[in-house]
């Protein structure tokens, strides 16, 4: 059997913009993902859906699997044929012991790529406004790790000597266990207690946290505002620049946790935009989408395929689980016919065009009562049949409207929202114990789903109350049912009006 390969791949230092091209193009090809703890969860959805992911997460004081383990498990799936992405956090030869994982690969002979990610200071650096070089005063970087085996708690790193080097920019990994002792013992070997020195914590992300203040007052900073690990410390006169470059903890919502309820496809599109404002976005897998097929009207409505006039497709979902289904039993796209489309939403739509198929219909605004009048409108329904794909929980208005304008409506069914199980979810769990600035809604079946989970979702006493959002009139409708108050709505019912509705609420907080 040939042998499969191992890459060892930089997964960044949170955000997942940050990795790089190679990375994406191997996870989304691999076979098998071993990946460690500080890797974010959307890089795992690039994953093929046959791709088994291993997590072998390791946290300070904490191994998952112990490092042998770990690179028997490398070699033994390479062995057996497969490719495997061993997935690290930052850099993979920056204090991640991937260097240990290439001898252990080397000399079983198993073939290897490595690809360097973004380390975590440099995160720290740019997310946090502060240059790691300047030109006469820092001309060095020094890369430190503040202990090289978590299981002893001696300083294995002659700090004093680093504490020498007037010129240098430290950044510190690993060291936030014993902040106060490093930072005495470079002082003690000749670091200026005024030198300047920041914390980084989380950098990247929404949930980033940092603080400045010097050699001598930096340990007593971070105690008060509870940084911890996974932190990098950074020191040298560089830091001193950060007031004018720290453009990430200035965004509108930066420092602000903001829950998306995902009940629609836009979730994943509405989490980005979000923290690409700085937010740091927590989203609840209220409800999971599952394809739903009904043996005999799938028969039925494909022997008759030919003869619809209008094709109208009210969620992206139902383009994806209609396509897949449709192509099951034809194969040919051209099996079709030539019937008109026409969407619900722009989102929709795009996934319709994404197969070259042209639509004709997909009103601004929308929603079902745009589309059935702007159907109607055409003057094509006399007599015309249509075919509506639908999921579990669409409502009745459009086909009424249609039906009313004497056309000839099929439903089928394709896909259902099925209720995710939220025991033991980590999303669920960090939402009920620390709470969010705001929960956003951008449709009524989110808030249905919401509202259904509510006992799995009570946050403990003390976490932060959010306010609640909605996308629009429906939306806010289905909220005032489900007893949840709208403290802000979105002027239009897009995404982007939703994100400055909440940026202005907030602002006023
Ligand atoms: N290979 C990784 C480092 C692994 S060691 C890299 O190149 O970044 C783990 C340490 O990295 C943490 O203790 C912390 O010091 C640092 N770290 C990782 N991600 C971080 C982040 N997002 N923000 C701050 N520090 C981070």
């Amino acid at each position: 059997m040939t042998k499969g390969k191992v890459f060892l791949v930089g997964a960044g230092p949170g955000d997942p913009g940050l990795v790089t091209c190679r990375a994406k193009e191997l996870i989304a090809s691999a076979d098998v993902v071993v990946y460690d703890y500080l890797v974010h969860p959307e890089l795992l959805a690039w994953c093929r859906a046959d791709c088994e992911k291993i997590y072998v997460g390791k946290r300070p004081q904490w191994h998952a699997r112990p490092q042998e383990e770990i690179e028997a498990l490398l070699v033994a799936r390479a062995e057996a044929g497969r490719n495997v992405v061993r997935l690290k956090g930052g850099d993979p030869l920056v204090f991640g012991r991937g260097g240990e994982e290439v001898r252990r690969l080397a000399a079983a002979g198993i073939p290897f790529e490595i690809v360097p990610g973004v380390t975590a200071a440099l995160a720290a650096a740019a997310h946090a406004g502060i240059p790691l070089t300047r030109r006469n005063t820092s001309s060095a970087l020094i890369f430190l790790t503040g202990h090289e085996d978590p299981q002893t708690h001696a300083l294995a790193t002659d700090w004093r000597r680093y504490g020498s080097l007037p010129d240098a920019t430290l950044a510190i990994y690993m060291g936030m266990a014993r902040l106060r002792l490093i930072l005495s013992e470079l002082m003690a070997g000749g670091l200026p207690p005024a030198t300047p020195a920041a914390v980084v914590q989380w950098a990247s992300l929404g949930r980033q946290r940092s603080v400045a203040g010097t050699a001598a007052t930096l340990a007593d900073l971070a105690d008060s505002r509870k940084l911890s690990a996974p932190a990098v410390i950074l020191v040298g006169e560089v830091v001193h620049d950060r007031e004018q470059a720290n453009w990430f903890e200035r965004l509108p919502l930066f420092g602000r946790r903001i829950v998306v309820t995902r009940a629609r496809e836009q979730a994943g599109d509405l989490q980005r935009k979000l923290e690409l404002l700085g937010a740091e976005a927590v989203e609840l897998p209220l409800v999971e989408i599952k394809p739903f097929t009904d043996r005999d009207t799938t028969l039925e409505i494909f022997a008759e395929i030919g003869r619809y006039d209008w094709l109208v497709f009210t969620s992206a979902n139902g383009v994806r689980h209609f396509f897949d289904l449709f192509l099951k039993g034809f194969r040919d796209l051209r099996a079709l016919g030539v019937m008109r489309i026409a969407c619900v939403g722009e989102a929709t739509a795009r996934v319709v065009r994404a197969l070259h198929l042209e639509v004709e219909i997909s009103p601004a605004g929308g929603t079902a009562e745009a589309l059935a009048d702007a159907m109607i409108a055409t003057g094509s329904l006399d007599n015309s049949k249509v075919l509506v794909i639908t999921g579990n929980l669409n409502r009745d208005t459009l086909v009424i409207k249609l039906e009313a304008a004497q056309a000839i409506i099929d439903t089928f069914q394709v896909y259902e929202n099925v209720r995710s199980d939220l025991t033991g979810n980590p999303a669920a769990d960090d939402f009920r114990q620390s709470g969010a600035d705001a929960v956003l809604f951008a449709s009524s079946s989110a808030v249905q789903a919401f509202a259904a989970q509510a006992g799995a979702l009570q946050p403990v006493a003390g976490a932060k109350h959010p306010l609640a959002g909605s996308i629009g009139t429906r939306t806010s409708e289905a909220m005032r049912q489900a007893r949840i108050p709208v403290d802000f709505e979105a002027k239009e019912p897009t995404l982007d009006a939703l994100v400055d509705a909440l940026i202005e609420k907030l602002g006023d907080r």
